[in-house]
């Protein structure tokens, strides 16, 4: 789909940048993660449309770990980021580290100071905040502002080889301090922080600011998009400055509407909260907006990429209905995912009129979507079976199309049964139905003649095999939990797991790890990563339609 689309506007930039000329036609973007968290579904985003760029231009994307601050990062967060975009169907050109330039980002602070536009300030953040003005009114210069060359070559290297505590002094811009853009009234380059590094271990203690870290490597790898969120905008003459005065590679930064979606957050540090106080089951709960969530879900990396492809590339914020990624997916899953039967409220049904002790394979195909249904399974039947609860009235309103006293329906991939009577307990709870069934009416070579609206699911009760199913429902109760009063936690929905045990076909007892299943008429599945063989797991993906839509 998406040869068919217009082009969305970094598109277009990149097209006329090809047409001028420009880097000799060369297109090199790049993904640049800070391993501070699991990727989330925003991160999907950037990454479709990164990669994206690269691959319908025929350049590159370079895998850039953004890792300049120590105290956050893991190599936990590095490795399940590779995995993540692997598995979105992408390929990055290098793998680097942003950890990697420190020499030379250093070098280049140096030059900057030699230019006489960069200087040590042994100001506290607090007076640096205050010096710095407002909006409306022009920062004040302070007296380590006039440091000489020399002198600042001395006391940042000083910085540099330990000499003083955390916070004692940082290297800043010498740019403009009465500049509308507060981002240019002498941005902070380097702070000292005595923390050790997951890479560069305990080599360094001062780190450079995003500010001039991120445009520096840009500039190093030669990216010619460097493509990133609006909240950056403000940033873009400070990086351009940095470029200029280091007279170094001229990467260009153009800004997009970050993605937001309903019944969500979307930021790392409120995740990280919702695992660390264990609000979910780790960074891959399926409620998680996470890739790796999706994917224990059951989601498929075509059914994101669609879903990036669907919601576009815009310049300004606006927030996504969550049900457009579950429409996605369900897209995805009705053209391959593999019919099964599973009953989760079940209740017992007896065909009075079918022989005690018989037992016959019935056929299901697998995929009704694809010509020859992708092969089929066995599909064992017997006298006693398991119905749900639901699809029984012992007083059937009009219109109820499935079992009932007198009511006729067909079992899927079986045949039609005539509901006759149920028995109760003390409570008046239905506990067993009885039914006899025609036995011309098999599917495949019916000549009952009888047409029956409903067709219901079922599971042998002899073969049937036990499995845990998750329900999932939204994370949150509100739309937009982070613009809510309070914690956003006091919005987490309480009802957002269901855990029940249902009787499935003994064919999934098989079920392919990774692939999609659609219980017939109850949603999609697929099976939980610690699924084992004498514990089955399921995870319902999505339900067969939009419950929410209706109500
Ligand atoms: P968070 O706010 O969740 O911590 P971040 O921006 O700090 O996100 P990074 O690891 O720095 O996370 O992001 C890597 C890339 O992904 C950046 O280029 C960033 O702009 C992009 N990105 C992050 N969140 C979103 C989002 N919601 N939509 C689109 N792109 C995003
Ligand atoms: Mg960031």
């Amino acid at each position: 789909m998406s040869e068919e689309r217009s082009l969305n506007f970094i598109e277009e930039i990149v097209e006329e940048d090809i047409r001028e000329g420009k880097n000799g036609g060369r297109v090199h973007t790049r993904f640049p993660p800070e391993p501070n968290g699991y990727l989330h579904i925003g991160h999907a985003k950037s990454i479709c449309l990164n990669f994206g760029l690269a691959q319908r231009y025929n350049g590159q994307t370079n895998l850039r770990f953004d890792d300049t601050n120590p105290v956050t990062e893991d190599t936990e967060y590095v490795d399940s980021i590779k995995e993540d975009i692997s598995w979105l169907g992408f390929k990055w050109a290098n793998e680097l580290y942003a950890s990697d330039y420190f020499d030379k980002i250093y070098a280049f602070a140096q030059a900057l100071i030699r230019k006489g536009l960069a200087y040590v300030d042994d100001s506290t953040a607090e007076e640096i905040a205050t010096q710095k003005g407002t909006p409306t009114e022009p920062g004040k210069p302070n007296q380590y502002r006039s440091r000489s060359v020399e002198e600042n070559l001395e006391l940042f290297e000083a910085m540099k080889n330990g000499k003083y505590p955390d916070g004692a002094k940082v290297l800043r811009a010498k740019i403009d301090l009465a500049s509308p853009n507060m981002h240019m009234r002498d941005p902070i380059m380097y702070r000292i922080k005595h923390a050790h590094h997951h890479r560069t271990g305990d080599k360094w203690c001062i780190y450079p600011m995003y500010d001039f870290a991120h445009g520096q490597s840009d500039a190093i790898e030669e990216i010619t998009h460097s493509v990133c969120t609006l909240e950056f905008i403000p940033h873009r003459a400070l990086y351009d400055w940095f470029i200029q005065e280091l007279e170094i590679f001229p990467s260009h930064q153009y800004e997009f509407a970050r993605l937001n979606m309903t019944y969500t957050v979307m930021s790392k540090r409120k995740l990280l909260q919702l695992v660390k106080e264990g609000h979910v089951d780790g960074w891959d709960d399926p409620r998680m907006p996470t890739i790796s969530g999706l994917r224990r879900r059951g989601y498929t990396p075509a059914s994101i990429r669609e879903f990036c492809e669907r919601i576009g590339v815009a310049k300004r914020e606006n927030i996504i209905d969550l049900s457009l990624l579950e429409f996605c997916i369900r897209e995805d899953l009705n053209k391959t995912a593999w019919r099964r039967m599973a009953v989760l409220d079940p209740v017992k049904l007896i065909i009075d009129n079918y022989p005690e002790g018989q037992t016959e394979v019935l056929h299901g195909e697998n995929n009704p979507e694809v010509e020859g249904g992708e092969g089929g399974r066995d599909i064992p039947f017997s006298r006693e079976i398991y119905i749900e609860r639901e699809d029984f009235m012992e007083v059937a309103p009009k219109k109820f199309f499935r079992l009932g006293p007198g009511l006729m329906v067909r079992l899927k991939n079986a045949y039609i049964i005539k509901g006759e009577s149920c028995v109760k307990d003390a409570d008046g709870n239905i506990t067993e139905i009885h039914c006899t069934y025609l036995p011309e009416s098999k599917s495949g070579s019916d000549t009952s003649g009888i047409n029956v609206k409903g067709t219901i699911h079922w599971v042998s009760v002899p073969h049937a095999k036990t499995a845990e199913v998750r329900l999932y429902d939204r994370l949150f109760k509100v739309e937009d939990p982070s613009s809510e009063e309070g914690d956003f936690k006091e919005y987490l929905n309480p009802d957002s797991l269901q855990v029940i045990n249902a009787f499935i076909e003994p064919d999934l007892a098989t079920a392919i790890p990774g692939k999609g299943y659609q219980f017939i008429r109850k949603g999609y599945f697929t099976l939980d990563k610690n699924s084992t063989a004498d514990k089955l797991v399921f995870n319902r993906t999505v339900t067969l339609k939009d419950g929410w839509a209706k109500k």
